[in-house]
């Protein structure tokens, strides 16, 4: 981390060290100064200036920054969409070079599920194509995962029958089924009714603690990220600079409102928009 604001905590790392053991050595995803830019109509636009963190096994680790602070910029690099204009990004110490199975990104947007194919299809054709399944092991995982999220009434629905939050979590079992190595994650609630939204998170932290899968989570929301993270890398409004990093570990849904809770987010919009000179090194965040 090169930041100069970075405030180092307690270890924040997952609570179950046990998940993954053998990994524990080399985080599983290494994003070193990364810088990102786009060549728009009015020139160069610098999304990400110089951005560094490691995602370890089982974190639920969170990008948290206001809009067009290049979150989504990061998250599509690290899908291998776009490719950096300076560092590395490495997936098991392998330097991250096009898209593959390895890393899923559930979008913000409804319309991520072709329309053509059914609830179970949806699920179960990426596990053939990417995964090389059988018809009938790609249809099994599938129900597998859409039983996770309550959908197996829904296998054989069409995506435009579905609610929001349904669409939502067939995208989810979606990516899980294919048990990528880390998942990502872009907003994926920002569009939901304030209540779909809490159940959704929700239904997210308890697929964590059944499958303990690594998490890179984008939100601008402080409390969404307080909820969902064990660890939050903040970043300044535009082009993102990495401004701290916490650790989240002893929030969740049941901490939301409390005053512990109250009190971590208005730290953190202060760090998030007020003047880094402010910013102690030794200062504890949440
Ligand atoms: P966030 O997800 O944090 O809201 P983005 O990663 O979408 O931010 O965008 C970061 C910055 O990069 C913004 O200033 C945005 O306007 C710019 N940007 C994003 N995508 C493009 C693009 N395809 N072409 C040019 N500029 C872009
Ligand atoms: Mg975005």
């Amino acid at each position: 981390m090169t930041s100069q604001y970075l405030l180092h905590e307690e270890p924040a790392h997952a609570a179950d060290s046990n998940a993954h053991p053998e990994t524990h050595n080399q985080p599983p995803l290494q994003v070193e100064d990364v810088t990102i830019e786009y060549q728009g109509l009015q020139g160069v636009v610098r999304a990400t200036h110089r951005v560094s963190f490691e995602v370890d096994t089982a974190d639920r680790f969170v990008l948290l920054g206001p809009s067009g602070c290049g979150k989504s910029t990061l998250l599509k690099a690290v899908a291998g969409f776009l490719r950096p204009r300076g560092g590395h990004i490495l997936l098991d110490g392998h330097p991250v070079v096009d898209a593959g199975p390895d890393r899923i990104v559930v979008f913000q947007e409804f319309d991520q599920l072709p329309s053509w194919k059914t609830v179970q299809q949806n699920v179960a054709f990426p596990l053939r194509v990417a995964r090389s399944l059988s018809r009938r092991e790609a249809n099994d995982r599938a129900m597998h995962y859409l039983e996770k999220v309550g959908l197996v009434a829904f296998a054989g629905a069409y995506p435009h029958t579905l609610s929001g939050g349904m669409k939502q979590r067939v995208a989810i079992a979606r990516a899980l089924a294919m048990q990528p190595r880390i998942l990502l994650m872009d907003e994926p609630f920002a569009a939901l009714d304030a209540l779909t939204r809490r159940k959704m998170q929700e239904e997210l932290l308890q697929l964590w603690e059944e499958e303990h899968f690594t998490l890179l989570f984008v939100t601008h929301s402080i409390e969404e990220a307080l909820v969902i993270g064990n660890r939050i890398l903040l970043l300044s409004p535009h082009p993102g600079r990495v401004r701290a990093e916490l650790s989240a570990q002893r929030f969740g849904l049941h901490s939301q409102g409390g005053t512990e809770f109250q009190a971590a987010v208005s730290r953190i919009h202060g760090l998030l928009f007020g003047n880094p000179i402010d910013i102690q090194p030794s200062q504890r965040v949440a």
